[in-house]
């Protein structure tokens, strides 16, 4: 049983899962299990080139990003669970009141779950079909779709993230997305107190 879930190995994924893992080495998250599904093959970085993105060298592909995020992931925050190459195919949620996540090949249980699988209507997760809601921000010819959310909250125990949270498709927007999902989980979590978990330099005396 995970506390979170991530649907999602993208922009606004592994963002959520970078934030919420610097918040597992705190005291009030120490307890906590978060796992990310890092399923690529769907994501808009395959094919980007990014010059324009906050702290991206310019030239940076998508392919590299694809690459070297989840390396950050797993290298910076280990206590991240990476699940690869599973597709989510189904969510429903118990009569428990927690998530069940349904790939072809498995069944996953979490608390909370954070969809961030991109706008494209092409396959909707089964389970969501509900809150899907034509993108606000797409032009129409493009038939993305949005779950209709407030403030990335979906439900109880559900969020979206990224594009799919009906942001316009820009990566510093599907990562600030994906993070700002992570301090409201971890603000829940820190007796909802808002949260924002901060490293700085050590200062010399
Ligand atoms: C060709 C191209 C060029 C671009 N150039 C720029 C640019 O220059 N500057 C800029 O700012 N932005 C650019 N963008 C936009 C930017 O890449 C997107 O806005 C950003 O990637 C969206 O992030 P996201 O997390 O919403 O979706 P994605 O990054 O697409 O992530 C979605 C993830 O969910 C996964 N997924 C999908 N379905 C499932 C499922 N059922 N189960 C599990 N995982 C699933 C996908 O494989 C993917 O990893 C470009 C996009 C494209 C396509």
């Amino acid at each position: 049983m995970y506390d979170v879930a991530i649907i999602g190995g993208g922009v606004a994924g592994v963002s959520c899962a970078l934030v919420l893992g610097s918040a597992l080495e705190k005291p009030f998250a120490q307890d906590k299990k978060v796992a990310i599904f890092t399923h690529q093959k769907a994501s808009s970085l395959q094919n980007g080139l990014y010059n324009n993105a906050y702290g991206i060298p310019p030239g940076t592909t998508g392919q590299e990003l694809m690459r070297s995020s989840l390396e950050h992931l797993s290298t910076q925050y280990p206590k991240v669970t990476q699940i690869a190459d599973q597709k989510i195919l189904a969510l429903s949620k118990s009569s428990d009141g927690y998530f069940v996540i349904q790939s072809a090949d498995e069944i996953f249980e979490a608390r909370q779950v954070v969809v961030a699988v991109g706008s494209a209507s092409a396959f909707i997760i089964a389970g969501l079909e509900d809150y899907v809601i034509p993108h606000p921000k797409a032009k129409a010819e493009k038939r993305r779709i949005a779950l209709k959310n407030q403030d990335h909250w979906v439900a109880e125990g559900l969020y979206v993230a990224g594009t799919l949270a009906g942001h316009r498709s820009q990566l510093s927007i599907a990562a600030g997305s994906g993070a700002s999902v992570a301090t409201d989980i971890a603000s829940i979590w820190n007796d909802n107190q808002p949260t924002q978990i901060h490293d700085s330099v050590p200062q010399s005396v």
